[in-house]
């Protein structure tokens, strides 16, 4: 068995091999302590080989997925190797022979359909890369499916953008040939992909032999007929066919055919602005304070999952957009309908999913189930949008789903009983009435079921044993059991021992069996069998027919999906009183009333003051062909941050078909979207917090053409003041007379705002605050013009700087600030006092501090009613 084991083990060396035993997945070797470990499951050791213990562990079969997830989640791969023949077929090849195994799958995080291994609102991709030699350089493409639903996408990339493109898909692995793995040019990019990039080798990738294994797999001539593809793309492709070929083995997952996805048919989102702006998950990992999180009011799995890929590629050609709009705004206004529609596709389970696994021979009879509920509720949907006039987008998720196979539904009606078990082997998941054998059978063994009741209640009689029982276990089958007192009644005789056939003996009880009872049965055993017979065939039969409407059944599942999100944009506005944002070609971009979207819902929860909306036009001027710059400045705390991200949380949300938070909204299409906020720690990674900062800056400047949209906060405050104004000032410049595109930029260096007579198409706007009794109050209003100050000495102050430190700096600030007008400010350090001293002069009224001392001193809390130590206290105020 160790031979077979080692033999394995080698050809499966990067993955844990899960090695079947009985009911036992065992493990042995490091596998058993890397599992072990990652599991918290015992270490035992069974047998040696070449003299050492080996080491072991084991997980049962039917507990399996738990542990898979674990590991899987834990960035492992998993081999699972099961016994492909009987038992009884080994042995009669002889005694010692052991039982052919062999790897049936291997477990990888971008291959998983187990439903317990899976979000449901999460799509599970699997992503490769292709990389050809082009004639001046390499070109990139990248293939990715979701192998639990189908879906099937590639687009082409390129070197600077495979970062961002691999992080929009955010794939749970993607593979790649390992020479591209080791190109060293590439290395930033795999290091910030981790454990999820998996190097393969190159001939999976070969482009040359793409296009046969492509229609191998697909059963076509060749794969011109999905559209014309790119080298790079076919590489991609086929790789991971191939990976899917090498990880599923024998089986073959419904994979829908590629689908090309043209670059620039989605706004363009860099990797550090899609992380900034906390898209689908917070700078922490965290779902929850998303803006998916917060904009999500689906009610399907497989909308949930479509809602998150939207928001991830929104798009760039208005009128695909203003489709999109079209089905929200109906839906809007068809409060009734809407209602109805997302009361029948609550009960929509996740057909997509059901189908994989059905196909991958991994289904069971809930999966049947799942089908035909999601046709029944695909039937609902249906029958809630008769007679309404559509836009084309319902239009043609309507026509989607009126596609879906009317028989096979219809069969699955009539052929799947009610309740369903989750495993094919238990039976019991036709109905009654579909099969007339399968109904005779189960009647037969019911039947003789009852006979047996009826046995037992003779025996009782004719023995007098009152707690005879007839009992079934695995081992014996049917049997009479006595306890050991009754034990002569039964075997005292000849008579009686010639009747009840002993079977067992037992601690306080003996077993019999009579030829009758043997007799039925045999008879049960045969009409369950038979049944469980006919049952598979059933199962068999449906499986086949759903692999033959693999694609109308996607087509309607991807229908409901749309439906769902439709609606749930339309809940949200609803809700969340968002309003239908006019998106055109223009170079507009002109918010009323804007509000962050998560920001709002959480200063709602937590009753704070409501958000204060804001207006933003960058939109071109009369005279001007570009968009706008404007120049944000305002105190820390002012809101400054929020603002540059609300405007592009609304263009992301306008051009994936959303309606935005806003009073209105005019959003001229943005192809690129850019960020640069707040301080990303990269030190992990040995850059300092400028470096990055400069990087990210550096991206934005030497790629945002005209049509892009740019929000910049707080440039250059990573290093010295004059560096970092210089850099802030010079590249304000850059956007306006290079880029010439629309920004907002954000800075605490007030100086700036002097380029606001030299730049026509740069507006200076202030985040305004009240000064209220030496405090600040902000307003988070933004209004035209520029902060005369920074109030960071009483933002200091709120935040509960020691009152001495808060005083200090009012000083140093006041002499910086003559020091500026008269050139001194070098004098400043020889001018001022030391800090301790002036602490030590400036000291709050000493006197008032000793006679309030002596007066708590003379306090005797122990003393004292009630009464007196209020009086104690109304005392003690007056002193101050
Ligand atoms: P800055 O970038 O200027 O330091 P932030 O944008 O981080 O300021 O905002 C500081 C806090 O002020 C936020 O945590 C938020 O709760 C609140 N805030 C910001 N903008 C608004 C607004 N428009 N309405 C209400 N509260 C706001």
């Amino acid at each position: 068995m160790m031979e077979q084991y080692i033999e394995i083990k080698s050809a499966n060396a990067d993955s844990l091999l899960f090695y079947r035993m009985g009911d036992f997945y065992e493990l042995f070797f490091q596998d058993a302590e890397i599992a072990s470990r990652t599991l918290g499951i015992t270490l035992t050791r069974r047998g040696k080989h070449q003299g050492e213990d080996i080491p072991m562990c084991g997980v049962p079969v039917h507990a399996a997925d738990d542990y898979l997830e674990k590991l899987i989640a834990a960035g492992h791969r998993v081999a699972v190797c099961e016994q492909v023949e009987d038992p009884a077929e080994a042995k009669k090849r002889g005694s010692k022979s052991v039982v052919r195994r062999d790897v049936v799958r291997l477990v990888t995080p971008g291959t998983i359909t187990e439903e317990k291994l899976l979000a449901p609102s999460e799509a599970s991709y699997l992503m490769a890369l292709g990389r050809v030699k082009g004639a001046a350089d390499h070109t990139y493409a990248l293939a990715w499916i979701d192998i639990s639903t189908g879906a099937f996408k590639v687009t082409e990339s390129a070197a600077d953008r495979l970062l961002a493109d691999i992080l929009r898909v955010d794939p749970r692995e993607l593979i790649l040939a390992e020479p591209i793995y080791h190109d060293p040019g590439l290395r930033a990019v795999f290091d910030v992909l981790g454990r999820i990039a998996n190097p393969q080798p190159a001939t999976l990738f070969d482009s040359a032999a793409a296009t046969g294994r492509i229609a191998r797999f697909f059963d076509v001539a060749t794969p011109d007929s999905f559209g014309q593809f790119a080298r790079a793309e076919l590489s991609a492709i086929s790789g991971i066919i191939a990976y899917v070929e090498k990880t599923q083995i024998s089986e073959r997952p419904p994979l829908a055919r590629p689908e090309r996805e043209e670059t620039g048919a989605s706004l363009f989102i860099d990797a550090a602005t899609r992380a900034n702006l906390e898209l689908v998950r917070t700078l922490s990992g965290n779902r929850d304070g998303s803006l998916l999180k917060a904009i999500d009011r689906t009610v399907t799995g497989g909308g949930a999952r479509l809602l998150a890929e939207r928001l991830t590629a929104p798009l760039t050609d208005p009128d695909a957009i203003n489709a999109r709009l079209d089905c929200v705004s109906f839906l809007l206004a068809e409060t009734r309908l809407s209602e109805a529609l997302r009361n029948a596709l609550k009960g929509a389970p996740d057909m997509p999913r059901a189908l994989s696994r059905l196909a991958l021979n991994r289904g069971g009879p809930r999966d049947l189930g799942a089908l035909r509920a999601g046709m029944d509720a695909a039937r609902q949907v249906v029958d809630v949008f008769s007679g309404a006039m559509l836009p084309d987008g319902l239009k043609a998720a309507c026509e989607a789903l009126a596609g879906l196979p009317k028989t096979f539904s219809s069969h699955l009606d009539i052929a799947l009983a009610d309740e369903l078990p989750l495993l094919r082997r238990d039976g019991g998941f036709v109905r009654a009435g579909y099969h007339a054998e399968l109904d005779e059978m189960r009647a037969l063994r019911d039947q003789s079921r009852r006979v047996i009741a009826g046995m037992e209640r003779d025996l009782v009689e004719e023995t007098g044993i009152r707690s005879l029982k007839i009992r079934h276990n695995n081992v014996l089958g049917y049997y009479i059991e006595v306890t050991a007192n009754h034990a002569d009644v039964m075997n005292g005789t000849d008579e009686a021992k010639a009747r009840f056939i002993h079977r067992q003996t037992m601690a306080n009880a003996m077993r019999f069996t009579t030829t009758e009872l043997a007799g039925l049965e045999t008879k049960i055993a045969n009409a369950a069998d038979r049944a469980l017979q006919i049952e598979f065939g059933i199962f068999d039969a449906l499986l086949a027919e759903t692999v033959s409407h693999a694609d109308a059944i996607r087509a309607g599942a991807a229908a409901l999906a749309d439906i769902d999100v439709a609606a749930a944009l339309a809940a949200l506005a609803a809700s969340e009183n968002y309003c239908r944002p006019q998106v055109d070609g223009s170079l507009s971009f002109r918010i009323e009333g804007g509000r962050h979207p998560v920001v709002e819902q959480a200063l709602r929860r937590q009753l704070a003051d409501p958000f204060v909306a804001n207006d933003c036009d960058l939109s071109p001027g009369d005279d001007g062909r570009n968009g706008a710059i404007w120049l944000l400045t305002g105190p820390n705390m002012g809101g400054k941050s929020t603002f540059l991200r609300q405007n592009a949380l609304i263009a992301i949300l306008a051009q994936m078909g959303s309606f935005v938070p806003a009073t209105s909204a005019q959003v001229g299409v943005v192809d690129r979207l850019f960020s640069r906020v707040g301080a990303s720690d990269d030190l992990a990674r040995g850059r300092s917090t400028f470096m990055v900062e400069m990087v990210e800056t550096a991206a934005i400047l030497n790629q945002a053409g005209e049509r892009a949209l740019v929000i910049l906060d707080e440039i250059g405050r990573g290093t010295a003041t004059f560096d970092g104004l210089s850099i802030a000032w010079a590249a304000v410049e850059y956007l306006h007379e290079k880029n010439r595109c629309r920004a907002i930029f954000a800075t605490h260096f007030h100086e700036m705002t002097a380029l606001a007579d030299k730049l026509a198409r740069l507006h200076n706007v202030t985040m305004r605050v009240k000064e209220w009794e030496g405090d600040v109050v902000f307003l988070h209003e933004v209004g035209k013009g520029a902060a005369d100050r920074s109030y960071g000495v009483q933002v200091a102050r709120l935040a509960g700087l020691p009152e001495a430190v808060v005083e200090r700096a009012r000083a140093v600030l006041r002499q910086l600030e003559e020091g500026e007008t008269s050139g001194k400010a070098s004098r400043l350090v020889d001018d001022l006092p030391l800090f301790s001293v002036a602490a030590k002069r400036e000291a709050p009224k000493p006197q008032a501090d000793a006679v309030l001392t002596d007066a708590v001193v003379a306090l005797q809390p122990d003393e004292m009613t009630p009464l007196e130590a209020l009086e104690a206290l109304y005392r003690l105020k007056g002193l101050v």
